[in-house]
């Protein structure tokens, strides 16, 4: 008996959680069910986070979390409570399996059956931002070596468990070198690891194309944060089902199962709804406690329901649909066919599926990091650039020289073209001459004569060698 953590949350929340749990048990899944309150009631009360110490102490005991939708309430100040959870239980991977229920429910690619693997901590989603000049923001884009290990290798295991043949691999790494580059560069190393799986890197622009257009090409696909979150919505759309599709947050520890879909607050308490979503994120949880001969079962059931006809409104069609039911009968139906496989649709098999489990990650020995230099980042309100240049030209330190001048990433001086648009934001490299005599007490001289030429420092950022590999980009056009 495994002791879980549900959440009923808000609009069709309740209905679609009972109908799942009903089909789960009916299917013998040995659960031992500890329910909390999150949600819309839980934010108005005051809570800005949707959800109570005393929530989480449910969470952190059974480590396991299956969430009905929230409504998050309108007007400032509430934190998301997906993200929350996300980050305070260190649930790394985003896991959405889509695949093509036709001809029962209408899609154009009617072979798609993928999995995507999205890294759930990092990125751009550190939330990291800040207004730097009058003209700029930014928002920093942190990948660490642990996050793309850990997602990485779970990308690999789970294909592995779920007898997958080929994982693929999506970044931008031909334009972001240092942050996409890393993750590519560690999905060719652990994909060492691993010689029975195809492996495959697609630049996510082309490869988001490809996808769109061929999706039955593609397995697993495992990528960044950002990408992840618009590829993922991308494929359960064309799958035809977005209101089909579950989805797990896996952290080494702790998990939590979802639908992806919203609490559709205008069918609630119609029993309308179309349960689904939510029971494919009970069938992923199934298999992550060990049950996978009851997610078997549930998903088999489902299938056969959905061949039947037997159809919530949502995609209920005249022709390929048999029956209008509504939320408790379908549940009523998928529980009638407990014991039965699909005839048409590929029968789900998880027998052989073992639970993951991923090695701990281990710091790798530090390498040889020397400090060549920095960019020391500028609000300057002038127009030519050369008078910046003539400026910071003239601070001298013991070895540090103005090497480069750079406005949104573009090279502008020397040699700049007077055509390149420039911001009121500058980033002004200092190379040192003999790197080996550089000392950080000198990056804060350069700072400091910065200043006392009236120019406003934004911030600094060193610049590093590792192992005789620059740590950081070029200017465009250097
Ligand atoms: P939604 O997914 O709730 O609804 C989009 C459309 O799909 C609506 O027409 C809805 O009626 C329909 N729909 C969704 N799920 C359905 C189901 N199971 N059966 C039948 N029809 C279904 O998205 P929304 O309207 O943008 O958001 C509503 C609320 O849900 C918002 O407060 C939003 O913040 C929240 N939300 C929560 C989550 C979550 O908790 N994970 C995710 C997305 C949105």
């Amino acid at each position: 008996m495994k002791k879980i953590t549900i959440a009923k949350g808000d609009g069709i929340g309740p209905e679609i959680m009972d109908a799942t749990l009903k089909i789960i048990l009916a299917a013998g899944a040995q659960i031992e069910i500890e329910e909390i309150e999150v949600g819309e009631k839980v934010y108005l009360s005051g809570n800005t986070s949707g959800i109570a110490k005393s929530s989480w102490d449910s969470i952190l005991n059974t480590k396991v979390f299956l969430k009905a939708p929230i409504t998050t309430p309108q007007g400032g100040g509430y934190k998301s409570l997906n993200v929350t959870t996300r980050k305070m239980l260190g649930l790394f991977a985003n896991v959405r399996p889509c695949i093509s229920l036709h001809p029962f429910v209408k899609t154009k690619h009617p072979e798609l059956d993928l999995v995507i693997i999205r890294e759930n901590e990092e990125d751009l989603y550190a939330g990291i931002e800040h207004q730097q000049t009058n003209e700029v923001v930014q928002c920093l884009k942190l990948i660490s070596r642990p996050g793309c290990e850990k997602i990485v290798r779970y990308a690999f295991e789970y294909a592995k468990s779920y007898n997958r043949k080929k994982v693929t691999c999506f970044t931008k790494d031909n334009i972001m070198k240092q942050t996409d580059g890393l993750f590519h560069a560690i999905f060719d190393e652990i994909g060492l690891e691993y010689p029975e799986i195809e492996k495959e890197h697609w630049i996510v622009d082309i490869g988001a194309a490809k996808m769109a257009d061929t999706p039955e090409t593609f397995d697993v696909i495992v990528t960044l944060n950002l990408y992840g979150d618009v590829l993922s919505d991308v494929a359960a759309q064309i799958a035809g089902s977005v209101g089909l599709a579950g989805s797990a947050n896996i952290g080494e520890e702790f998990a939590m199962f979802e639908a992806i879909h919203g609490s559709a607050p205008r069918r609630a308490g119609q029993n309308v709804a179309n349960p689904s979503g939510l029971l494919q994120g009970a069938v992923l949880m199934l298999n992550h406690i060990g049950q996978n001969e009851i997610a078997e079962k549930v998903q088999n059931a489902w299938l056969k329901t959905l061949e039947d006809g037997v159809h919530t409104y949502d995609i209920f069609k005249e022709g390929t649909s048999k029956v209008k039911v509504s939320t408790s009968e379908f549940a009523d139906a998928i529980i009638n066919n407990l014991g039965k496989s699909p005839n048409t649709l590929k029968t789900a098999n998880y027998a052989e599926s073992k639970p993951i489990q991923l090695k701990s990650y281990v710091r790798k020995p530090s390498t040889k990091k020397v400090l060549k230099g920095v960019d020391v980042f500028l609000h300057w309100n002038g127009l030519n650039v050369d008078e910046l240049g003539e400026i910071l030209g003239n601070l001298k330190t013991n070895n540090l020289n103005l090497n480069m001048i750079s406005n949104r990433g573009i090279k502008v001086w020397p040699e700049g073209f007077k055509q390149t648009f420039c911001t009121d934001h500058w980033r002004c490299r200092f190379i040192a001459e003999k790197a080996e005599r550089l000392s950080s007490m000198e990056i804060i001289q350069i700072q400091e004569l910065a200043l006392q030429k009236g120019l406003d420092v934004i911030k600094t950022e060193n610049l590093y060698e590792f192992n005789g590999k620059a740590g950081y980009s070029l200017g465009q056009g250097q």
